[in-house]
């Protein structure tokens, strides 16, 4: 008898989701009824959104809103094409301009999606003879971006250079092919750091070339929020970023030698292959990096809300990871269902957090992933924090 292509749809995670749905413990696909703003409208009711990547409070400020809406007027809604053929646009420049102004570097490609650029820059870049040196914990689109790939790829542990060093010098001592290390600078579940600075060393003893993903640290980190890199003195050599966390928008983009970037534009699937961002993402991404750069104190409010959740949180006995400097505040709780529980009380009393379960993360170590904004205020915090209280009660 043949397989039938669907079987594998009929498993017990299927089963487990179900279950967990019909008594309201699904935290994923839920519907927001206005902007991710600092509070958000779900279900009826006003919360305090803890769960989004809208670091700089920028997607409902009425400068972007405009930029978008002029975008409209004057492009359209869509443009019906990839950037080779007809989906470029001045915008699409005019953003890669102000990109290389922020960042620094030879050149730069707005791709449609973040995801489009690590898959496809890995895709692209890793040959037969060469290998990609991954941190365990590195973004989905790295992942995927390294099996399309027709080189190999080494997983190292994670922020380990010692991990890192082993697994390079094991791989140099019979390959001379090329070498890629990709990492993100900040990542998005625990908020910790990668060691840049030791890591650019491992790629530079080694002839490897690094790659560096910015998506969580623009806009937040580094001189004018130009990211970790930027911070830490790294030069990496390809840069990548997004422009659907503090950019508030749609999109990706990666900077880079000008020869690389070329090759990119002629030879790069997941750029040439769909359609180009439309006008009204490019145009919020641009005058909301022209924001990031001008308004210091959206860093600083970041920074001090932080600060004010990740203290109460302390004080309330959670334990929490991340680095200080992140936006980006996890609360490790363990077992999967009690996660689900305490998001599920989060919600009941006025907070939307990220609920993170196994696959997403290794088994008994869920999370709940909060993230604060430079908008939020600090009774959106104290709000927040109370919540928290109650749902540390239940679980006692
Ligand atoms: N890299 C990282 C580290 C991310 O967190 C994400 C999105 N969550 C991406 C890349 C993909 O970006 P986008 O949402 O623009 O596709």
């Amino acid at each position: 008898m043949v397989a039938d292509i669907f079987q594998k749809c009929a498993n017990p995670r299927v089963d487990e989701y179900r279950a967990a749905d019909a008594v309201g413990l699904v935290p994923y696909f839920l519907e927001m009824g206005s902007e991710s703003g600092p509070t958000v409208m779900h279900d009826g009711k006003t919360m305090v959104m803890l769960g989004s990547n809208n670091y700089l409070g920028l997607t409902g400020d009425e400068r972007v809103k405009r930029a978008a809406i002029a975008a409209v007027e004057r492009y359209g809604t869509g443009c019906t094409g990839s950037r080779l053929m007809n989906g470029t646009l001045p915008l699409h420049r005019e953003l890669e301009e102000a990109l290389l102004d922020w960042l620094g570097g030879d050149d730069c490609l707005v791709f449609t999606t973040g995801y489009a650029v690590n898959l496809g820059l890995l895709a692209t870049l890793v040959g037969p003879d060469d290998q990609v040196f991954l941190d365990s914990s590195c973004h989905a689109s790295l992942a995927d971006g390294a099996r399309m790939a027709s080189g190999t790829t080494a997983f190292f542990r994670h922020n380990s250079v010692e991990s890192l060093l082993k697994r390079m010098r094991n791989w140099r001592a019979n390959n001379e092919g090329g070498a890629l290390v990709a990492v993100d600078t900040v990542y998005s579940m625990e908020g910790d750091l990668a060691p840049l600075h030791e890591i650019g060393e491992v790629c530079a003893e080694h002839g490897a070339r690094l790659l560096v993903d910015e998506a969580h640290a623009l806009g937040v980190m580094g001189p004018k929020g130009a990211g970790l890199a930027a911070e830490t003195a790294v030069q990496a050599d390809l840069v990548m970023g997004t422009f659907s966390k503090s950019l508030a928008s749609c999109g990706g983009f990666v900077i880079g030698p000008r020869n690389v970037l070329d090759h990119l534009r002629i030879a790069c699937h997941p750029f040439l292959f769909t359609a180009a961002g439309v006008p009204a993402a490019v145009a919020a991404a641009l005058c909301a990096q022209q924001i990031a750069v001008e308004e210091d104190w959206r860093r600083e409010a970041v920074l001090a809300r932080g600060a004010q959740l990740r203290a109460g949180l302390l004080e309330l006995g959670y334990e929490v990871g991340g680095d200080p400097v992140s936006p980006i505040i996890p609360v490790h709780i363990g077992a999967d269902w009690d996660a689900l529980r305490m998001w599920r009380s989060l919600l009941d009393n006025g907070v939307y957090t990220n609920c993170a379960v196994a696959p997403a993360v290794a088994a008994n170590k869920a999370l709940l992933r909060t993230s604060v904004m430079a908008t939020h205020t600090e009774r959106h915090i104290d709000e927040a924090l109370r919540a928290f209280e109650v749902a540390k009660s239940l679980s006692a």
